[in-house]
């Protein structure tokens, strides 16, 4: 059997130790007192037999005595000469009554009796011990134990001597039950005497303090010749003796012994009552040290369990319990130990939990606890039916900001906006997460369309308040994309691309949030697979270039023609632009879409040269392809093959691509203006380009971007920054083009603002190249050909 646990252990091992102790003292103790048990009945019984042989001589030392007086009486000895039998009968009996013998006889010489105090034997009856009569004739006195019938007696023969022997007083003692008890008095052992005759087959017991069955039973068990000293064991009856025999006198035939006993179980008894005690104790003291000893396993075990059960806590990760460490000893400091791991092992995950749930930069949820959140909340729906908004948010300026001003300060305005969003928030059980880069997410439990558009107002407005950073304020602005689930989607994936496709289409329009319509994901679908065929339209020649005249107002005359591309798709008819150019320059296909757009321009222009029309094609070149350093080597040999003179082409740059990355863009910009290509600054006055970088810049044109220009007419503000930018772009010493332009007003409110050239629908949609040139000969503006 195992015993696993702790506290049983230390149970059973304090337990078993002291039984063994116990066990080794007891038997000591009873190994000891009872050697000692056995060597105090040895001595009692030699004392005994001390006692025993000291009363038999003081015995026939009385006896002695007594018939000395006796026989030296001078009466007496006188009736016994004159053989006065009433005399000597008398004087025998009140002698024999004095000293309380048994025996009282006066043997003649004849050896035959004279007279017999207690009259047993008749006068003149032969004695029965001649030889007793033979020994005292020869030492003067006699002694000897005898059977008389089936008594035994102490007997002494003496003569009575006038002065020789006239006759032979003979006196004895009873050795009887009486004198067997007193001997068992003096010497608290069972004494029996017995006696054998050589022909009987068993002893005779004469007198004993035995217990009658006890002493019947010794006659038969007691060996013939029994053994003397020393003491040995004897079963008498079923109980042990220890027994010592002491032959009291052999005769031919007849053995008389006397036999001194102990119980063994008797001497054994106070040393079993003291086994008892001793076995109670133990008993005792083994269940107190039981007792005791589980009170120590106990407080041991109980800290080792509570700290166990705190170590399942910590497994689980609820670092809320301590250990109690009121103790001093080294579980105390276990405890303590326990502790500093637990707040240690809190902190880490707490930081661990940060750096994996938390955005480094704002602080707000990221990615990953955004999406927990919206699991949450999605099982929430699907619990009780309600519902709630997801809102994805895209910053307008945030490229811009990291660009220009550097990493810092796009880390500061992702700051600045994560408070305003935060700060904004009604309920606690909002949340606005950062997703990465310039997206914001904001999970709105229990609110509809309506409550996330005006969550969303709120929002826009609150990012209307201009940021400051690094001294300069700026309008972080904002595109949000709004889904609402259970309706729009009851999965994460789901509900994330939703609004952001929503997001996107927000940006598109320009118009600060929209909510999710199905329609746009059947476009988004379309987006999908376009990018899959432009290859395929490249490759096919499904690309198309259409011309937008672009008109010189002080003369009225078409002198350049922006080339702008169509996809002639088989299926969906003519696709425009901006359906495929900004997943163009996502993926990088722009750059293939670039080299195709100057090839046709330039073979356009070849033809147009042939025609004498000396038109300047402009090209729009993209972010993209500004990072390509070998850009300016891709103009130069496709205008060697098309024998190009550098007044054929003007590239228009938009403001945001040259600021992605302005020192490399600057490099290339260099070099094309080394080629004498004419660069004009595209859709100006939405980027924020420093008037410094702008004076560095080898441009000689900007085109005013038609947001402004197509409400001037209207709008106070826009007619203000058109004429503004038109004033800055002559001092800078640059032409100035408007684009946009779709009415006569509008026409001629630029014309009185002096701005160099003008392009719109007002003038022409971008034609083909064949219509451009029908339309041109058919329109007011003039078409100058070379002579
Ligand atoms: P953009 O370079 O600013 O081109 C002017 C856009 O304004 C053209 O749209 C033109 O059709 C449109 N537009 C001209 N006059 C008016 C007007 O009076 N009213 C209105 N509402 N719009 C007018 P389009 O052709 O759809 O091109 C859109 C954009 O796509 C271009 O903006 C340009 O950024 C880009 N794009 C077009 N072709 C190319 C190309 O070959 N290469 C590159 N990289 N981008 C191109
Ligand atoms: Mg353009
Ligand atoms: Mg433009």
């Amino acid at each position: 059997m195992k015993i696993r646990k702790l506290h049983s252990r230390l149970v059973f091992a304090f337990g078993l130790l002291l039984i063994v102790v116990q066990i080794i003292f007891l038997v000591s103790i009873n190994t000891v007192l009872s050697k000692s048990t056995h060597d105090d009945i040895r001595l009692s019984l030699t004392a005994g037999e001390l006692v025993f042989n000291l009363l038999r001589e003081d015995n026939t030392q009385q006896l002695v005595q007594s018939s000395s007086i006796l026989s030296s009486d001078f009466a007496f000895r006188g009736a016994i000469a004159s053989g006065d039998s009433a005399t000597i009968a008398s004087a025998l009996s009140n002698h024999g009554a004095r000293i309380d013998a048994d025996l009282m006889m006066l043997v003649g010489t004849d050896n035959r009796l004279i007279a017999d105090a207690l009259q047993t034997n008749p006068a003149g009856s032969q004695f029965e011990f001649p030889e007793l009569i033979e020994r005292a004739e020869s030492q003067g006195r006699a002694s000897a134990m005898v059977m008389a019938g089936d008594r035994l007696y102490q007997m002494v023969v003496v003569p009575v001597r006038a002065p020789l022997p006239i006759a032979w007083l003979v006196l004895g003692f009873h050795i009887d039950e009486k004198f067997a008890g007193n001997l068992k008095t003096l010497t608290t052992l069972d004494v029996s005497f017995l006696s054998r005759r050589r022909s009987a087959d068993r002893w005779q017991m004469l007198a004993s303090t035995l217990p009658k069955a006890t002493a019947l039973e010794l006659t038969h068990t007691l060996p013939a010749v029994p053994t003397l000293s020393p003491a040995s064991t004897l079963a008498v009856a079923g109980e042990d003796y220890v027994t010592l025999s002491s032959r009291l006198e052999t005769r031919e035939d007849i053995t008389m012994v006397a036999v001194l006993q102990r119980s063994l179980h008797q001497a054994l008894t106070p040393l079993r009552r003291l086994q008892m005690i001793l076995l109670m104790v133990s008993g005792l003291s083994l269940l107190a040290a039981l007792l005791a000893s589980d009170r120590i396993a106990r407080s041991i075990t109980r800290p080792l369990r509570e700290l166990s059960s705190l170590a399942e806590y910590i497994q689980r990760g609820d670092y809320s319990r301590t250990a109690a460490t009121d103790r001093v000893d080294e579980i105390g400091s276990l405890a303590i130990a326990f502790n500093h791991m637990n707040t240690g092992l809190a902190a880490r995950e707490a930081r661990i939990s940060d750096l994996a749930y938390r955005d480094q930069v704002t602080g707000l949820p990221n990615r990953r606890l955004f999406n927990d959140r919206l699991k949450q909340a999605l099982g929430v729906v699907q619990r009780t039916g309600t519902q709630f908004s997801v809102l994805l948010m895209d910053l307008d300026r945030f490229k811009e900001v990291n660009d220009i001003l550097g990493h810092g300060s796009g880390d500061q305005l992702l700051k600045q906006v994560g408070e305003r969003l935060q700060s904004s928030l009604m309920r606690d059980s909002d949340t606005v997460a950062r997703l990465g880069g310039d997206e914001f997410a904001l999970l709105l439990p229990g609110s509809d369309a309506a409550g996330a558009i005006n969550v969303a107002q709120k929002l826009l407005i609150c990012l209307e308040e201009p940021v400051l950073l690094e001294g300069q304020k700026l309008i972080a602005g904002g595109s949000i994309g709004i889904v609402t689930c259970p309706e729009q989607g009851d999965q994460n994936e789901v509900l994330l691309r939703r609004a952001e496709m929503a997001m996107y289409v927000a940006k598109r329009n320009n118009s600060g949030y929209v909510v999710f319509d199905p329609i746009y994901e059947e476009q988004d679908e379309q987006h999908l697979s376009l990018m899959a065929e432009l290859r395929h339209a490249v490759d096919h020649g499904e690309l198309r270039l259409f011309y937008q005249p672009k008109v010189d107002i002080a003369s009225s005359t078409i002198t350049q023609a922006e080339a702008l591309v169509r996809w002639k798709h088989p299926r969906r008819g003519l696709v425009p632009p901006n359906l495929f150019i900004p997943y163009a320059e996502n993926t990088g296909f722009i750059r293939a879409i670039t080299r195709w757009v100057i090839e046709e321009a330039l073979r356009q222009r070849r033809i147009w040269e042939e025609q004498n029309l000396p038109l300047t094609i402009s090209i729009n070149i993209s972010a993209r392809d500004l990072i390509n350093t070998e850009l300016p080597e891709l103009f130069a040999g496709l205008m060697r093959t098309y024998d190009a003179a550098p007044y054929w082409l003007s590239l228009e740059i938009t403001e945001s691509a040259i600021m992605g990355n302005p020192g490399r863009a600057m490099t290339i910009l260099a070099r094309l203006h080394a080629m004498q290509l004419h660069l004009s600054i595209d859709d100006f006055g939405t980027g924020y380009s420093s008037l410094a970088y702008l004076k560095k810049m080898p441009v000689s044109e900007i085109k005013i971007d038609q947001s402004f220009v197509t409400n001037m007419e209207t709008d106070k503000d826009d007619a203000t920054i058109v004429r503004s930018t038109i004033d800055l772009g002559h001092n800078m010493g640059l032409a100035v083009v408007a684009e946009g332009i779709e009415n006569a007003a509008t026409m001629q409110m630029l014309s009185d603002m002096g701005c160099d050239l003008a392009q719109g629908y007002y003038i022409s949609r971008p034609l083909a190249a064949d219509d451009f040139v029908r339309w041109a000969e058919a329109s007011p503006w003039k078409l100058v050909r070379k002579d």
